[in-house]
């Protein structure tokens, strides 16, 4: 469910016409509702109804201060990658007391200014990683809580590039070690392990795997304290899946993962946090963009737009589909059209759908990609020299600017020629 939807023959962000954000901002541009992006967070915060718990936003999937200050309102932690985040929610207003640092590569640095900033856990991935901590926390006098990720080797059954929980990933410890490896947490000076993490992938469809792996942490951490670790605290990581499609049949949805959790850790009396980021932003956010050409082909139509595979790199990079629609809503009746629908880059991946078929649409018209809320604005780049486009944020019948589109001149000045030219 989401906020996006036809009144009078427009297409609405809310209350408001896409039609009035391009007239002010022009194509392409991202745009995200503030009502789905609150139903989204609270669905997650009212499935874990009655036990202890807190819903950290993974905000790697959209991460502007804007939509981060929204769920930090409504009560949200967040989940942070980098030290680029971590400032990112503090600037929201996020307190360090509510935010997780994940990440297979922390670097001393990024411990420190977290330390210093005040943090939750650190969810660790390694000992090496571990080992640094102990280090960089004890020479600041301080006590770093942490989790270990342990990789619980389930198949998450999703896209290869977005698995994380099978043995060959990078990411976590090896459950088959975890006793030893939270045996050395516990003898380092400077940590206190308060409890374990996972995340096993994401854009997740079943249930089946959760299960899975909460079956096997819920197992570890019986173990774990019978070895003596105060396991108080189960971060059971993000990962679940949305509908990019409108035919498709349904992903789980938020209640009965809640359910699932409390059926499979429930009985612990940990503390649970989970990590939701896809379906917190997938469906909050679309991009709309502008019909530069209609291009006759061979055999083939080709929609040119101005928006491109540097601003929503998904097709590219996992085959992602997205839902294609016009912003004037086609008239009743009309013969659908059949196009390939690509950007301007100079790359042939620079393509978003093939043989999409779709209501026929015309140079200057408006298109909208659904679903792009989550992993869309946050992995765009400037290839090509094209700006990185504008986010805008709506709510009822409001809309503000959060992020500007840069001037070329802001664009070019970040170079500098060496002295010898
Ligand atoms: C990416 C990530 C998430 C969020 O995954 P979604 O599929 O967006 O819910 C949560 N936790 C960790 C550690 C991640 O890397």
């Amino acid at each position: 469910m989401d906020h996006f939807l036809y009144r009078n023959g427009i297409l609405h962000a809310e209350d408001v016409p896409l039609l009035d954000i391009a007239a002010q901002v022009g194509t392409p541009f991202y745009v995200y509702s503030t009502a789905t992006l609150l139903r989204h967070y609270t669905l997650f915060d009212e499935a874990l109804e009655g036990t202890d718990h807190l819903v950290c936003y993974a905000m790697k999937a959209a991460s502007n201060l804007a939509i981060l200050k929204t769920l930090a309102e409504a009560g949200a932690g967040m989940d942070v990658v980098s030290e680029g985040e971590y400032r990112r929610a503090r600037a929201a207003g996020v307190p360090g007391d509510r935010i997780v640092f994940s990440g297979v590569g922390k670097t001393a640095q990024e411990m420190r200014t977290a330390l210093d900033g005040g943090i939750r856990q650190f969810n660790v991935e390694s000992e090496p990683e571990m080992r640094m901590l102990s280090a960089v926390a004890s020479e600041m006098g301080k006590t770093a809580p942490i989790t270990i990720r342990i990789n619980p080797d389930v198949d998450a059954k999703t896209h290869a590039k977005i698995a994380t929980g099978k043995s060959e990933n990078k990411f976590g410890i090896p459950i088959s070690r975890a006793r030893e490896v939270y045996g050395l947490a516990a003898y380092l000076p400077g940590l206190e392990v308060v409890g374990i993490d996972v995340h096993i992938g994401s854009q997740l469809t079943e249930l089946a795997p959760f299960e899975a792996a909460y079956t096997k942490v819920a197992e570890l951490t019986e173990t774990l304290r019978a070895d003596g670790h105060d396991i108080r605290r189960l971060d059971l990581g993000g990962g679940l899946g949305i509908p990019y499609t409108r035919s498709n049949e349904a992903p789980p949805l938020p209640m009965d993962y809640g359910a699932l959790i409390k059926r499979t850790v429930g009985h612990l009396g940990c503390e649970i946090e989970i990590e939701p980021g896809r379906l917190i932003a997938g469906n909050a956010g679309i991009m709309v963009t502008g019909v530069i050409y209609v291009k006759s082909g061979e055999d083939r139509t080709f929609l040119i737009v101005d928006g491109a595979m540097n601003d929503l790199i998904r097709p590219a990079m996992y085959e992602a589909h997205h839902d294609i629609v016009p912003v004037v809503e086609p008239a009743p009746g009309l013969e659908p059209a059949v196009y390939d629908i690509v950007g301007p880059v100079c790359e042939s991946g620079d393509t978003f759908a093939r043989h999409r078929t779709m209501p026929p649409v015309s140079d200057g018209d408006l298109i909208a990609f659904r679903s792009a809320g989550a992993y869309g604005a946050v992995m765009a780049s400037e290839y090509n020299t094209r700006a990185l486009i504008p986010e805008v944020l709506v709510n009822g019948d409001q809309f503000a600017v959060i992020r500007r589109r840069p001037t070329f001149d802001e664009m070019l000045n970040r170079d500098t020629f060496p002295p010898w030219l």
